[in-house]
């Protein structure tokens, strides 16, 4: 027994030769003299004296036992596993304290799980005993949060896992041979290879290289009450790293808290893996259809069926040109298809079948045309494709917010009714409508008020929809609020280049654009009623501005607005009639710059209720002077 004066009178050489010989005692002899509980109190007087004594960065390492295994100090438990997402979620609202309880997100490395003292690289084994594999370090470049270096200059602790880069594997390992003289099937393959050989001689004489990653490196929070919502992103974020995995680590990020938690027999309780063999399947490349988009062709793959987490999958996503030709994925291979939560099913990795096609075409599928690789995507640049106009006339649909217009009835307008363009489908009318397969008087009826409330349009939504390659919603803002839309068509490229997103390489194209599509522009300007953003505002109606997070889209009260005679502005300015505030945004910019122009604000709920009450505010009088929009 160690009784507390006696510990602090102990000096650090005293403490440090002490702790060495229990150890030993309980490490390499297996005949512990004190408890645990005495063990920590040296340790932690050690740690006292001085906190950067070597000592203590091997307390809780590998220990290198007389037989030449290794065992830990800290047993490494093997984690509790989850198969679905719905599991994860349950473990996730079991442990959270609050909706604001933090938990990390990590890789699950598919590699050897390892510890490094400083000295000494041991696996994880079974969690108490593993094998001393010190021999390999000098084939070993560490990867940790203080930066990448070869392992054996590294001085201090590392927990993580040893595993063969992606990339590496496809350029270092395509010329490494394993004794037998045979290349290595897979990185997995590759690790287990060299861990288990005698000597490493010939690998160091091939250059071959493994990765030890360390756990901390790669890590994401989020909280408990966000951690749905941002499973997809955490989800695509992990699976961007170049390693090898088989899932994610979801842990709590109170260590405190995760450890009070304890454990169960095998598995601590606050920390979790989430195994993709849940959502991964294995499959083969039947064939891959190239489906049209707006402005590129997106190859989408048929396999053979697949059943994970009860649904049948027959189509991944390849996303495009560049991520086939990068994997090298042809028709006939072994591929991996996942699918996680919301995220749509894709291919996560493929291996060569035996008999392997390319599944790249060179002529486009509507027209015939020869495509263009232009990377990352495949193009078809014949301005007369009609497929490529459907999808360009179905995005500036969609851009200008006919939203009950979708593809099947967009494909029926051009085939029956001739329609070319958005000013095509404004001068549709009812009994046009009624002549596409399906509509009725009502559908045709709604339709067309769909498509007549689209005329009201911001200068920027038109200008968005008109798909000039880099002229988003963002950009269009910015543009138009010193030109108005007809005045910029007039503009050189260098005054173009002056506009703040444009830039000088930008400006040479989209002035070409513009002045190539001056037709069609002018003929769009005069079917629609343009709100614009430079004068913000010149119907004459009362104006109104949304601020905060509402729970329907803004677009859905700028329409509601519209309906009631108001115009939608995205700006507060001295003339707005009036700025309502959703939620609790009362204190944001706009609201602030509202009450310092005297402009008139009012919540979200008095407004809504204050249109129930009112048909319009251009009809309403008397006591309905605050809503209707005017200043008072
Ligand atoms: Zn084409």
């Amino acid at each position: 027994m160690i009784d507390s004066s006696e510990l602090l009178a102990m000096d650090e050489a005293h403490l440090a030769s002490l702790i060495k010989y229990h150890n030993r005692k309980y490490w390499v002899e297996a005949d512990p003299e004190i408890s645990d509980e005495e063990y920590d109190l040296l340790v932690r007087r050690l740690e006292e004296l001085n906190p950067d004594h070597p000592l203590l960065s091997q307390v809780n390492a590998p220990i290198v036992a007389s037989s030449g295994k290794v065992v830990h100090r800290d047993p490494m438990l093997s984690l509790d596993k989850a198969y679905s997402l719905d599991a994860l979620l349950e473990w996730v609202a079991k442990y959270a304290r609050s909706g604001q309880e933090i938990f990390l997100v990590q890789p699950k490395y598919d590699g050897v799980s390892a510890i490094w003292s400083g000295e000494v690289l041991a696996t994880r084994g079974d969690g108490e005993t593993g094998e001393n594999i010190t021999d390999k370090v000098p084939l070993i470049e560490l990867e940790h949060p203080s930066g990448t270096f070869p392992l054996e200059t590294f001085r201090g602790q590392a927990r993580g896992e040893i595993v063969i880069r992606g990339d590496d594997f496809k350029t270092l390992y395509a010329g490494i041979r394993n004794k037998n003289g045979r290349l290595y099937k897979n990185s997995r393959n590759a690790v287990a290879g060299i861990m288990g050989l005698k000597n490493i001689a010939l690998m160091k004489l091939q250059h071959a290289k493994l990765t030890f990653v360390d756990y901390s490196l790669h890590s994401w929070e989020t909280s408990s009450r966000d951690f749905r919502a941002d499973w997809p992103s955490l989800l695509e974020k992990v699976e961007s790293l170049p390693y090898p995995m088989d899932g994610v680590v979801v842990k709590l990020k109170d260590e405190a808290y995760s450890r009070s938690l304890g454990t169960t027999a095998h598995h601590p309780r606050g920390q979790i893996a989430f195994k993709f063999s849940g959502v991964r399947q294995k499959s083969r490349l039947l064939s891959v259809v190239w489906s049209f988009g707006k402005t590129a062709l997106t190859p989408v793959a048929e396999i053979e069926p697949v059943d994970i987490s009860g649904t049948t999958i027959r189509h991944v996503s390849l996303h495009n040109l560049q991520n086939i030709l990068d994997r090298d994925i042809q028709i006939g291979d072994t591929v991996t298809v996942e699918r996680a939560g919301d995220v749509i099913p894709y291919i996560v990795e493929s291996e060569p079948g035996e008999s392997r096609k390319s599944c790249v075409i060179e002529h486009c599928p509507s027209c015939g045309a020869a495509l263009v690789r232009d990377l990352p995507e495949l193009r078809c640049v014949n301005p007369d494709c009609p497929e490529t106009r459907l999808m360009r006339l179905l995005a500036a649909v969609r851009n200008i917010g006919i939203e009950r217009l979708g593809e099947p009835n967009l494909r029926r307008m051009t085939a029956v009714l001739g329609v070319k363009t958005l000013r095509d489908i404004f001068n549709l009318t009812v009994s046009d409508l009624r002549k596409l397969e399906g509509f009725q008087e009502l559908s045709a009826n709604n339709l067309y008020r769909e498509i007549q409330a689209a005329r009201n349009v911001p200068d920027w939504q038109l200008l968005a929809s008109l798909n000039i390659k880099g002229i988003g919603p963002t950009l269009a803002k910015s543009i138009l609020r010193n030109h108005t839309l007809s005045e910029l068509e007039a503009l050189n490229s260098e005054q173009l280049a002056e506009i703040d997103g444009i830039g000088p390489e930008r400006a040479g194209v989209i002035e070409s654009e513009l002045r190539s599509r001056k037709e069609e522009i002018d003929s769009l300007i005069s079917c629609v009623n343009l709100r614009s953003t430079k004068n913000g505002g010149t119907s004459g109606k009362p104006t109104i501005c949304f601020t905060g997070k509402m729970p329907e889209k803004r677009s859905w009260y700028e329409k509601l607005a519209m309906d009631h005679g108001y115009e939608p502005v995205d700006s507060v300015t001295g003339s707005l009639s009036l700025l309502v505030s959703a939620g609790e945004d009362a204190g944001s910019s706009k609201a602030q710059k509202a009450a310092k122009l005297g402009v008139r604000t009012v919540s979200l709920e008095e407004w809504l209720s204050s249109l129930k009450s009112e048909k319009s505010p251009e009809s309403s009088s008397g006591d309905g002077d605050l809503f209707s929009g005017r200043n008072v």
